[in-house]
């Protein structure tokens, strides 16, 4: 349910509203609707509540259906959301790159790819320690101490991390080590981990189901905001069609599409989309061309050797490579640069 507030709603009159609604222990986020100030409330309240909030001279409106989504649209808030994790900015200014191994294996591993993506201009530190893998046989990640090692290279190399979370009760524990928590694609609609993720002082990576609409992953964030939590990164990954020459299907529209409906930042992860590393750069020069707000891509030193997605890794020659091709697109754009070391713009 939603109530659309007058125009002229006095802070007293809010006041009051909310009490009525504390006293019935029903939860309140504040929205955007059509130019008017409006609550969304959750659980829907009794028939009292709602005779009492009718009656209410600052209440405009009582709206029975709310929409599926809202926190996350643009209705809610016109202008493209913009925040920091660290030091990397997060928004249309500027290209997000999120690099690092499909799974945390070593610290060796981890020191060689956190310096290399870092050079190579990265903003974020990525790596799995929990891993939702298709196999029960297969590897699984290292588990807390892989945590141990994402934090102690991105310390090391001033990266933010991202990591996967897998289950509700991971996430107090994944939050203490990592800056970005990720909700992976296998798991996208299981609304008890939005929702404990939505209760994490972090920023969220959200990744799109291969078999979800754009509509259901708009709604997958929703949960997370409607939990309390707006710093949300959407993420287009692949979905699954007929074809079978790629691992899944970049839905490149998808790009477009969410950010026009949605004020948050889109992310493209080519490398689960193809899964062929001689393909990622060509998808990650056209997903920041057609407007994605950062990339996320799987790096190794020894990608025939690595514990978990290989076929797809890039080596650090290939993502350095790869990396002044984005950068240059993104310069071209007038985006600028927050890698490490540099805050100019990348045109040069
Ligand atoms: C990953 O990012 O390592 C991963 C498992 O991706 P997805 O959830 O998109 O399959
Ligand atoms: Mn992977």
């Amino acid at each position: 349910m939603m109530i659309v507030l007058r125009a002229d709603c006095s802070l007293k009159e809010k006041a009051e509203i909310t009490r009525i609604l504390e006293a019935g222990e029903i939860n309140i986020n504040v929205t955007e609707t059509g130019g008017s100030t409006a609550f969304i409330l959750m659980p829907t309240p009794d028939d009292d509540i709602v005779a009492s909030l009718e009656r209410h001279g600052g209440v405009a409106e009582v709206r029975r259906a709310t929409p599926s989504c809202q926190l996350v649209t643009r209705d809610h808030r016109a202008e493209p959301t913009r925040f920091h994790v660290g030091h990397a900015l997060v928004g249309p200014d500027t290209l997000t790159v999120i690099a690092g191994p499909c799974s945390v294996e070593t610290r060796t591993q981890m020191m060689e790819i956190a310096e290399c993506v870092a050079d190579a201009g990265a903003t974020m530190l990525r790596g799995g320690a929990f891993k939702p893998r298709t196999s029960p046989y297969s590897f699984q990640g290292l588990g807390e101490r892989g945590l141990e090692l994402l934090a102690d290279a991105g310390g090391r190399f001033k990266l933010p991390t991202v990591t996967e979370v897998m289950a509700p009760e991971q996430a107090a524990l994944i939050a203490q080590y990592a800056d970005v928590l990720q909700v992976g694609a296998r798991n996208m609609q299981n609304f008890s981990l939005l929702q404990a993720v939505g209760q994490q002082h972090r920023p969220i990576l959200l990744k799109r189901s291969p078999m979800a609409s754009i509509e259901e992953l708009l709604c997958a964030a929703e949960y997370i905001a409607a939990a309390g939590n707006q710093r949300i990164m959407l993420c287009e990954r692949g979905i699954r069609t007929f074809e079978r020459a790629t691992r899944s299907t970049l839905d490149i529209s998808a790009v477009p599409v969410l950010k026009q409906l949605s004020h948050l930042p889109v992310i493209v992860d080519p490398s689960h989309a193809v899964g062929k590393r001689e393909w990622v750069p060509p998808l990650a020069k056209c997903s920041v061309a057609c407007g994605a707000d950062g990339l996320m891509i799987e790096v190794h030193p020894n990608p025939e050797e690595a514990m978990s997605d290989g076929r797809q890794s890039l080596t650090m020659d290939q993502f350095s490579r790869m990396m002044v091709d984005v950068r240059r697109l993104a310069g071209a754009e007038g985006r600028q640069d927050h890698a490490e070391g540099s805050q100019q713009s990348v045109r040069a």
